[in-house]
């Protein structure tokens, strides 16, 4: 008797175990129920891979839509739905949408309202990139830069605190996260000069716990690696959303590129100085801020090499041992595993062809050694001749998630592959414009047309197990399964599934507009479902002139995918 009841209080654990591990306690307050998403990257590691496997590589070709929702307007779609007790919250630039994921069917729809000027004033695009949802509420940002609190059940507002006023070029595009009971906010507005920072709120009530800037003032560590009071527009935004490990109580962010990109504006004519804590990786504490480590990328980066690409936890072999890291395929073309507990880098590889700007990474210092061709530029504060950079501002990788497997070790993600042409200039500030101080006024596209690949990295050398080549490069997140899938949008609206194994496509469906967002996968009563978002725009539409996308027509929806009814 005790042996059998001991029996089945293992599988009871066993069961328990593996409901928690599709949703490990995400949603405290809430009923999270197994095979929920949510939150933002799948979980607290922004893994973005599901171990959901109805839909595997033989199902797959019986994928169908089981429902569309119209999303109301023609912004960029680049949000990641939740899927929290059976409802789904999407979030877009104008409303919060809560629905009924089995039906697609409206439950409420809460406006954003914006002053219409704002509109002018965001850099990369008007869109929203997702939300957080923690003991019945569920928080936003919104591009006026502000922190919203809505009720889960009714939609209703139930607080609202400015983070900075949008007039100075600020705004809030990615997805807040709560860890360690405390709601934390990034800030976009790296391109106008601002000072970059993540904010701490109390879920409950919206009061400001903490604010870490996140360009170092003289009397701070790393205070010493700026020129007199250039720190207070030095950049750094924190525009994307970080991860956490609640076993080292730690949050990790990444921070976004210099204000203004012309490096030698910051040093004033000075020897070049690093400028922590731009283009890094910074640990924090999350009930204080305190920053336990970083690490920078790109010290004193002069090409928009933002370190804010997502930092994917997880638990990998190196040298033998096994070791808890950090992986990020950064902006500036390399592939970086850091142990997390330290920030210490333990491999950095190029995950792309080209680059130009770095002969590589010193493992022992942790610092890029710099070309000449770099090595010129930060100390020319207006350069006479432009210079072909790869890769471009775009990066290796844009800011759209890759997803990691971590039964195959390997990281999906979607690479670009072309350089821009790039010449500092002197330019004076004026507040809420765009001031880079660089001229760059074309790309340098690939001479065989291939501008992006989806790629199966190995997180230790950098290199690609597979690649998907595609023209127009895919700027949509990627989800990978343990049904050996693979997914990533088109900007011309195919939603597609590949072969985790060897990147052949076995599905793909046009979704009626471009998708630039991320896809996400949930279970409801035995029910395998995958949902993402199309609605074209975003960076590459805005600035790369790509008359492929002409036809694509604007106009966000959700669409929900199942197996058809009894396969
Ligand atoms: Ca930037």
């Amino acid at each position: 008797m005790a042996t059998r009841r001991s029996a089945s209080l293992r599988r009871l654990c066993i069961a328990v175990a593996a409901a928690a591990a599709l949703a490990p306690a995400l949603v405290p307050g809430l009923a999270a129920a197994a095979g929920d998403a949510g939150t933002y990257g799948l979980g607290h590691d922004l893994q973005q891979h599901s171990p959901l496997k109805q839909v595997n590589r033989a199902t797959v070709k019986h994928l169908v839509p089981v429902w569309n929702l119209s999303l109301s307007n023609n912004y960029p779609q680049e949000t990641q739905p939740l899927v929290i007790g059976g409802v789904m919250y999407a979030t877009t630039t104008d409303a919060t949408v809560a629905l009924d994921a089995r039906s697609g069917r409206q439950l409420w729809r809460t406006p954003v309202n914006l002053p219409q000027d704002v509109f002018a004033e965001g850099c990369c695009g008007s869109h929203n990139r997702g939300a957080a949802a923690y003991d019945g509420k569920l928080f936003r940002g919104t591009l006026d830069a502000f922190v919203v609190a809505l009720d889960l059940k009714t939609g209703k507002e139930l607080w609202r605190q400015q983070a900075a006023n949008y007039k100075d070029g600020y705004s809030m595009t990615g997805a807040p996260m709560v860890a360690g009971g405390v709601l934390i906010t990034g800030i976009a507005g790296g391109e106008y000069g601002t000072r970059g920072f993540l904010d701490g709120w109390e879920p409950a009530t919206g009061k400001h716990l903490w604010r870490r800037y996140t360009t170092a003032a003289p009397d701070e560590p790393g205070g010493d690696t700026w020129v007199g009071d250039n720190y207070l527009r030095g950049g750094g935004a924190t525009w994307l959303t970080g991860s956490y490990d609640p076993d080292l109580d730690l949050v990790f962010w990444g921070v976004g590129n210099g204000g203004p990109w012309n490096p030698a504006l910051r040093n004033s004519g000075a020897q070049p100085h690093d400028n922590l804590y731009i283009c890094s990786a910074i640990a924090i504490r999350p009930k204080t801020g305190e920053i336990a480590w970083h690490y920078q990328f790109s010290p004193n980066d002069p090409f928009d090499y933002d370190g804010t690409n997502e930092l994917v936890l997880a638990d990998l072999k190196v040298g033998g041992q096994m070791r808890k890291v950090i992986l990020q395929a950064n902006r500036n073309g390399f592939f970086y595993v850091l142990d997390r507990a330290t920030g210490k880098p333990l491999a950095a590889n190029p995950f792309i062809d080209r680059i130009n700007w770095a002969k590589g990474i010193d493992l022992a210092s942790g610092r890029p050694i710099d070309t000449e061709l770099t090595t010129r530029i930060k100390q020319a504060p207006e350069m006479a001749q432009p210079e072909q950079i790869f890769p471009a501002s775009f990066g290796g990788k844009n800011w759209s998630p890759m997803s990691y497997d971590p039964r195959e070790r390997l990281a999906y993600a979607n690479t670009l592959n072309w350089g821009y042409v790039y010449r500092t200039e002197k330019q004076e500030q004026s507040k809420g414009q765009w001031f880079i101080a660089v001229d760059f006024s074309g790309w340098v596209w690939p001479a065989d047309g291939k501008r992006g690949f989806l790629k199966a990295i190995d997180p230790l050398t950098g290199k690609a197990r597979w690649q998907v080549e595609s023209d127009i490069p895919y700027m949509g997140g990627v989800l990978s399964t343990d049904g050996g899938l693979v997914f990533t949008g088109a900007q011309t609206g195919e939603f597609m599934a590949f072969d985790s194994h060897t990147g052949k496509k076995l599905w793909q469906f046009q979704t009626g507009s471009g998708i630039v967002g991320i896809p996400t996968t949930w279970e409801l009563n035995g029910r395998q479902y995958i949902t993402v978002a199309s609605g074209i725009g975003g960076a590459y539409s805005l600035f790369a002139a790509d008359p492929r996308l002409n036809n694509v027509p604007t106009g966000g929806s959700l669409w929900t995918f199942a197996l058809i009814d009894g396969k």
